[in-house]
Formats: C-alpha cells, sequence, structure tokens
C-alpha cells in the first residue's frame, strides 16, 4: 500500500496517495510517499531487473519503470507514458579524473535523456499521477528543463501542458524545447514566488495538477538514477555521489532512493552525497555549513537575488532544504559551492573527454576538485558524479567561454583557461597547412 507522508518530524499525518496535496494541508510541511516493503526479496528484485533489460515492453524499456517495485504508487501501469527515459550511461572519464584530484573518476550521463535533462526520470512518474487522478492539465513555474520535460510527457500524454514564466526571465534553448512540444507559454509579471502563488489558487479552480519541484511523485522518479546506477555497477556501492544542488529535489530523492535500498538489503551501506552549489546561489552550503548545535533546529535563509550562469541551478530559496539537510546528515555528506570561474573551466575539462554537459552539471567537478584538495575526499575513493544536463542546452555559454567573451552576472570576464578559439584562414592549401602544424 502507498500513502503520502508528511515529512516533518512533529507532524507525520498521513494521506490517502490520490489526495490532490502538494504540502501538508496541518502543517505546510512537505509531502513524502511512503510504501509498505514489496514481497519479493532484494536478490528477486535484483534478478527480475536485469531481465527486463532484455525486454521489448515498453514499460520495460523505461530506466524508471523498469525498477517499478521500488516505485509503487501505481495500482495499475495503464496510466504511464513512457518515452524511454532513463537508460543514462556510465562513463569513465580520465582528464577529469586528474583535474578532480582522484585516480578514478565515473560520470552517470542524465543529459542522455529523452529532452537532455534528469528531469525526464520524475516527469514520467508525475505525468502518470496525473493522469490516475483524471486530470487533463498540467502546469509548472519554470523556464528551465523542468518546462521542456513537463511539456514532452505531458503532450505525449495527452495533457495539455501550461508553463508559467516569470516576467524577463527567459532561457530560449530550454523555452524552445516546451513551445515545440506544445505547451500553452504565460508570461506573467510578476515573479517565480508570486506565480507560484497565483498558479496554486488557479489549479484547484481549473484543476489543473501542479508538476513543479516539490511534487513528491516526481521524486520517485528521479530516485531510479540511484538505482540504475547501482544495477549498473552490479550493486558495488560508491564511496561519494557528487551532485549539483538547485531547488534540491534530486538531493532529496538521491538520499531517499539510497536509504530504502539499504532498508530492502539491495545494499548494505550508504555512500555519501557531496551537494555542490554555485557561490551566487548557496542558501544551502550556508545552512549545512552552521555550527553542528545550531544546524539541527537551523532554518534556510534564502538568498534573496540568486546569481549564477549556472541557470538550473540559480535557486534562492530551495523548497525542498528539508528533506535534503536530512539525507545529507544522514549520509554523512558535505555540501560545497563554487565560483563561476570554477565551473566554466571544469565543465570545458569534461567537454575535452567527449562527454559534455551544460553549466549546472560541472558544478560536480568543480565542487570535487575543491573537496579532493582539502582533503575531504581522497584520490583512492570511489566516485560518481551526475551530470544532470546535456552540453547543448546552453550552447551560448559554450562559444562565449571559448572565445574569452563569457562574463559572470556582475560583469567580470571568466577567464577561458581551455579556450578553444576558431580560427579564420585564407582559401590556400599552403597556409592551412601552416596553421595546421603550427
Ligand atoms: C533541475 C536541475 C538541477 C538542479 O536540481 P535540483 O533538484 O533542483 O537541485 C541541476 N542541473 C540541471 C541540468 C537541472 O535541470
Amino acid at each position: 500500500m502507498a500513502e503520502l507522508v508528511c515529512f516533518s518530524e512533529n507532524c507525520r499525518a498521513r494521506f490517502p496517495i490520490t489526495e490532490v496535496i502538494y504540502n501538508c494541508p496541518h502543517c505546510g510541511g512537505l509531502l513524502e510517499t511512503m510504501y509498505e516493503a514489496p514481497e519479493q526479496s532484494a536478490l528477486m528484485l535484483k534478478r527480475v531487473w536485469r531481465e527486463r533489460r532484455a525486454s521489448n515492453m515498453p514499460l520495460d524499456q523505461s530506466g524508471v519503470w523498469r525498477y517499478r517495485e521500488f516505485i509503487p504508487f501505481l495500482n495499475s501501469y495503464n496510466c504511464v507514458v513512457t518515452l524511454r527515459e532513463g537508460n543514462t550511461p556510465l562513463l569513465e572519464a580520465r582528464q577529469a579524473a586528474q583535474y578532480g584530484g582522484l585516480d578514478q573518476l565515473v560520470f552517470k550521463h542524465q543529459g542522455y535523456n529523452p529532452t537532455g535533462s534528469f528531469k525526464d526520470n520524475g516527469m514520467t512518474c508525475g505525468t502518470a499521477q496525473a493522469l490516475r487522478l483524471g486530470m487533463s492539465r498540467v502546469a509548472c513555474v519554470s523556464t528551465g528543463n523542468t518546462s521542456a520535460s513537463m511539456a514532452a510527457y505531458a503532450s505525449a500524454a495527452g495533457l495539455q501542458p501550461i508553463i508559467f514564466i516569470p516576467h524577463g526571465n527567459i532561457s530560449y534553448g530550454k523555452l524552445a524545447q516546451a513551445l515545440e512540444y506544445g505547451a500553452r507559454t504565460l508570461q506573467v509579471e510578476a515573479n517565480f514566488d508570486q506565480i507560484l502563488a497565483l498558479v496554486r489558487q488557479l489549479a484547484e479552480k481549473l484543476g489543473i495538477y501542479l508538476l513543479n519541484s516539490i511534487n513528491p511523485f516526481r521524486i520517485e522518479g528521479q530516485k531510479t538514477i540511484m538505482t540504475e546506477m547501482l544495477d549498473q555497477r552490479d550493486w558495488r556501492v560508491p564511496d561519494w555521489v557528487v551532485l549539483p544542488g538547485g531547488n534540491l529535489g534530486n538531493t532529496s530523492a538521491f538520499g531517499k532512493a539510497l536509504r530504502e535500498m539499504k532498508e530492502l538489503g539491495l545494499i548494505d551501506r550508504l555512500p555519501r552525497l557531496a551537494v555542490i552549489q554555485a557561490e551566487g546561489a548557496a542558501p544551502f552550503y550556508e545552512l549545512a555549513h552552521q555550527p553542528a548545535k545550531a544546524r539541527r533546529k537551523a532554518v534556510l535563509k534564502a538568498v534573496e537575488h540568486p546569481e549564477t550562469l549556472a541557470t538550473a541551478i540559480k535557486i534562492g530559496d530551495p523548497v525542498s532544504w528539508p528533506k535534503a539537510l536530512f539525507e545529507v546528515s544522514n549520509s554523512e555528506g558535505v555540501v560545497e559551492r563554487v565560483s563561476e570561474q570554477e565551473i566554466a573551466d571544469a565543465k570545458a575539462v569534461i567537454g575535452r573527454c567527449g562527454i559534455g554537459c551544460e553549466p549546472a552539471s560541472a558544478a560536480t567537478l568543480a565542487g570535487l576538485r575543491k573537496l579532493t584538495a582539502a582533503g575531504t575526499i581522497r584520490a583512492d575513493e570511489d566516485v560518481v558524479a551526475v551530470l544532470t544536463g546535456h552540453v547543448l542546452k546552453d550552447p551560448d555559454f559554450i562559444y562565449k567561454y571559448h572565445t574569452g567573451s563569457l562574463q559572470t552576472p556582475d560583469g567580470a570576464l571568466i577567464r577561458s583557461t581551455f579556450g578553444n578559439q576558431p580560427v579564420v584562414v585564407p582559401y590556400d592549401s599552403d597556409e592551412i597547412a601552416k596553421v595546421l602544424e603550427s
């Protein structure tokens, strides 16, 4: 049986899994899904999940729904729409390992998803829940990967996607995807928080299901990123899992997944989580670095004007911080922050490995470099870093970096340490040969 449970320690109120709520109606706390343990043993589950990789059934081909016993919130799979999300590779990267101060480094590249980010892992679940509840419209407030992903999944499911965009805050690459996938896109003259409040009222009135970051079913889908990673490693647990932190939904999802996999006997220990934020949008870093005594009662202090070129983690008031704080402490994890220059250089190094990613994803390698330098992570430890988005999400950033014209949000020039300028040559084979030999 599946239920929604309030995450707040003092409340823990329970609700039917089909209740349309986004926060606890009693205390306003975050909600999470809770299940009874599956009937199958850990050994059985591992066998079934492995066998499904050879199946031609859409449900089995999904890197999310293949692990459906681990996210059993539905009572029927008729409402599942899959674009074959997940199924993302583990990629070894020698140059990046060296740059990050490690003997070895493996990237779990979520940019290989259908719309190019890990949001797809969650969105297939959020969309299934919307269909199960009989909704005909879904909405989110976002200009980023969430809207690109929601638009695709909603349209594939025959739902109408509605995207609300804060005024003057458009990211064209990702917005282009949302338009192409057929989302109704509304630009509102207000900031993110104001629009969210408005949309919540509208949602109830118009029967719109909200697929914003706190939606607990999206978190369930994102859990399978960790399940798939461990399945691909034949259940060898790494020492560290490194990921960027924005709204902290993914941190919450990874922590919950690892905890639950340990409870089910799928793994025998927890990897430590290392969450990396951008310096200009690092409220979670500040929270985690309070003295131990103060931290237990601490409340996150929002950053009013978050600034970073890594727009996917440009979040001043991350909604999922209570869950993320619990998961980081529970895994004996750490939180680090990195500069714009560090993100840009790390991203170029990942590119040189033939891998590539969007700026937010590169915070992982930049953070690793700092954490190994500080001795927090040893060179010989087993590390998996999660690249969250595709390299083509933000081509403008790339071109500017390589041509030496990339600027931080406050106007400082970013050095193109690993720059790769295009060269203009005359139409002359001797001249071109000379350039190539030099
Ligand atoms: C959404 C997103 C993040 C941030 O994840 P949170 O769950 O909000 O912490 C990081 N990178 C990319 C590419 C994203 O799309």
